[in-house]
């Protein structure tokens, strides 16, 4: 592949000076859980030798790699930076940058009482069935689930169905931000059966501590104009913070060919 053979300029002497530009993964660079096309792995390999590119994804490296590189490509060759999981894993030119966990951050006493209030709670909840795995314990957040994450494909259609009509997991959240209001989490209903806990902050804008520490390297770069594109930039969608984030200028794509379109346009 021509892009994991170019040769990049340092950071500190790309053409277009103290420009950075990220993207969002699905939906922006390629089709919602499906790969890159050539064409645009093509084009981040040529805006590379202008600017310095990052990609900002929710989910874990492994995906990531999975969607953007190869069985031969790794990814961190294709972008100056990767945020995965929002930047709590992150690689600067293929070198990976100390990373951040939810246990890390919130501490055992803390999680414990929180953890257990959610078992509590779920216990004495009345709903038609409950399955297993209540809570995920994952590395940059917890989910939580009423009926439980092996609940089978049926199952969770007939949950999504009684969550609609008796608001379980609403109601769920407002409790739990009623008994633990200084701890400092959101609280993100997504999926069907399912809710996210993570440190305020935790979301897309989590990268910007990276792009703006590198300031303060050696040779470093004092990234002045930061361009952010990503498909779910209304209010809500998991690209809002980082979109209106006064840091960024922030760029709403439809899809891929979108963003494709809307690079050439920028920067060619
Ligand atoms: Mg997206």
């Amino acid at each position: 592949m021509a892009a994991a053979a170019a040769i990049y300029p340092p950071l500190n002497e790309r053409p277009i000076k103290n420009t950075i530009v990220l993207f969002d993964v699905d939906e922006t660079l390629t089709i919602s859980r499906q790969l890159a096309s050539p064409a645009m792995l093509q084009l981040l390999s040529e805006l590379r030798q202008k600017v310095a590119i990052g990609y900002v994804g929710g989910s874990d490296f492994a995906k990531q790699q999975e969607q953007l590189g190869s069985a031969e490509v790794n990814v961190t060759s294709l972008f100056d930076f990767c945020f995965s999981e929002n930047g709590l894993t992150a690689f600067r030119l293929g070198e990976k940058l100390a990373s951040t966990s939810f246990i890390g951050w919130i501490g055992e006493e803390k999680y414990k009482k929180l953890v257990t209030w959610i078992l509590h709670y779920i216990a004495d909840l009345d709903i038609p069935i409950k399955r297993g795995t209540f809570v995920e314990f994952r590395n940059g957040m917890i989910n939580v689930s009423p009926i439980g994450r092996n609940a089978s494909v049926a199952e969770r259609n007939d949950f999504t169905a009684y969550d609609t009509e008796h608001n379980i997991r609403p109601k769920m959240v407002a409790e739990l931000q009623k008994a633990f209001p200084d701890l400092g989490l959101t609280y993100s209903i997504g999926g069907q059966i399912s809710f996210d806990i993570f440190p305020n902050g935790w979301d897309k804008t989590y990268c910007l501590n990276h792009v703006e520490a590198e300031k303060s390297r050696e040779d470093g770069v004092d990234y002045t104009t930061i361009h952010f594109f990503g498909d779910k930039t209304y209010e809500g969608g998991n690209d809002w913070e980082i979109y209106s984030d006064p840091r960024t200028v922030g760029h709403s794509v439809k899809n891929p060919e979108d963003t494709y379109a809307q690079i050439k346009e920028l920067f060619f």
